[in-house]
Formats: structure tokens, C-alpha cells, sequence
């Protein structure tokens, strides 16, 4: 049985009990590389460890490799703990490796996590829905490139929408993202913020407007793994103090 682990976001203590329970009874661990190391040292000591990387871009030429091994370990009788950051589903790949272990007979099971997506505007103090403000929220991905027929995120329909927007893997095409909700109507003031390493020791947050986001984000050096939050909720950020 292999199960696939949502990590959480950063902190240790943002897994479930059920994925810390895997966690600490699987013979393997097959990791995703921002795992903290306070989670992977409550593993078994005899755990295998297998460190797996989850790219956001191109083909991980290791991935094929790892599902070999996750499989190989699988069919041996071993437990095996996939745990991959955030929520396995959310920007996850996981579908991939689902894929590998049917093809392989192999039974598995999800357990999810707290997404990033979720965890990142929480700690920085912002509601991504408010009874006021915004009525939804949409995940988008800033790593989509347009070239993928049917696939393109849809930036002008986005804008035009209204309501939070909450974009992963977005911190290199910043300056894109906002251009695009500016020409698809959203106001050059509306607020946005970056979060970066949330619930690392390290988690930094910026805020700024479409307008001038991409400047203060060149200024500061920000750097992935951010979740970029866009949307009037993100006034309410002075609600809590940083
Ligand atoms: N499955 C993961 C997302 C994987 S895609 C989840 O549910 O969180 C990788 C993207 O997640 C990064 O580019 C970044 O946008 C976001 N991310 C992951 N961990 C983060 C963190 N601690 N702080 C900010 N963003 C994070």
C-alpha cells in the first residue's frame, strides 16, 4: 500500500494526526525535497528514505525512477509513505504517480494536507473569502504557459470574475500576471500580497497594488515557494499584526 501524505505547508505541526501516524509506521518515505526535518525524523529509524523532488516545470527525469522504486518497494511488502507538501492534489502531480502505481497493481491511498494556497493567506492574517469583500476564491497556477491549447489560464476571465485570486508557483511571472488582471479590467490599486516560506521560521509577507507589486518584489529579492494573493481581502491583512 502506498499512501500519498499531504505534508502541509511548512511547519511540522501542520500535518494530520492520520498523516503523522503513516508517517511514523511507513517502512519507506519517499519525500518531496521542502519537507521539514523535524517531520522526516519522526520516521521509523529503519525507514528507507527516498528522496523525491515534485518539479513545477519540465519533466523531472528522476520521477520515472522514483515511481520504479515506490513500486519495486511496494510489491516487496512495504508500507510506503509518499508525503508530498501541502495537499497532494493541489499543483501536486499526483496524478502521475497514481497513474505508475495502478499501472503497477499497487493499492494506494490519499491523505490530504493543509495546502499552501489555504495556510499561506491564513498566516498572513487574510480571509480569502469575506461576507463583505470576496465571495469566492479561485487557485490559479502562474507556471501555466500559454502555449498549452485548452490549458491557458483564462487571465482575462479571471480579472473580469472579481474575487480573490490566490496563484501558486507565480513568483517568476509576477510581472505578467498583474499586466494581464489590469487589461482584463481589474483596478491597477487593487491590493496584493506575496507570502513567502509561509509557515517557515522565515515566512515573509509584501504587500503592495497590480501597480507596483512587481517593482517592490524586484526590489526585496522575492523569492518561490510564494503564494501571491490578489483581491481586496487583502486590506483586512492589517487586521493582524505580521
Ligand atoms: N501541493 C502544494 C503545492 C505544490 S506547487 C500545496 O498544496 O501547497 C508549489 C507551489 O506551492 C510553490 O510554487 C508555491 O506557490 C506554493 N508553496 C508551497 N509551499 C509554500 C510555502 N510554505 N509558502 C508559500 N508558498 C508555498
Amino acid at each position: 500500500m502506498v499512501h500519498l501524505v499531504g505534508a502541509g505547508p511548512g511547519d511540522p505541526e501542520l500535518i494530520t494526526l492520520r498523516g503523522l501516524q503513516i508517517l511514523q509506521t511507513a517502512d519507506v518515505i519517499a519525500h518531496d525535497q521542502l519537507i521539514a526535518p523535524e517531520l522526516l525524523n519522526s520516521a521509523k529509524s529503519t525507514a528507507i528514505r527516498v528522496p523525491a523532488r515534485t518539479l513545477a516545470s519540465g519533466i523531472d527525469p528522476l520521477l520515472a525512477q522514483i515511481h520504479e522504486q515506490i513500486v519495486a518497494h511496494a510489491h516487496a511488502g512495504r508500507s510506503v509513505c509518499r508525503l508530498k507538501g501541502g495537499d497532494p492534489f493541489i499543483y501536486g502531480r499526483a496524478s502521475e504517480e497514481i497513474d505508475a502505481l495502478e499501472a503497477a497493481g499497487v493499492p494506494w491511498e490519499v491523505i490530504p494536507g493543509v495546502t499552501s494556497a489555504l495556510a499561506a493567506p491564513a498566516m498572513a492574517g487574510i480571509p480569502i473569502t469575506d461576507r463583505h469583500l470576496a465571495s469566492t476564491a479561485t487557485l490559479v497556477t502562474g507556471h501555466e504557459s500559454g502555449t498549452k491549447s485548452g490549458r491557458a489560464v483564462n487571465w482575462a476571465a479571471l480579472a473580469a470574475a472579481g474575487g480573490t485570486l490566490i496563484v501558486l508557483m507565480g513568483v517568476a511571472t509576477l510581472s505578467q500576471t498583474a499586466q494581464r488582471l489590469v487589461a482584463g479590467g481589474r483596478s491597477p490599486s487593487e491590493p496584493v500580497a506575496v507570502i513567502e516560506r509561509a509557515t517557515w521560521p522565515d515566512q515573509r509577507v509584501t504587500v503592495g497594488t497590480l501597480a507596483d507589486i512587481t517593482e517592490r518584489a524586484q526590489q526585496i529579492g522575492i523569492e518561490s515557494p510564494a503564494v501571491i494573493v490578489v483581491g481586496p481581502v487583502v486590506h483586512s491583512i492589517n487586521r493582524k499584526p505580521l
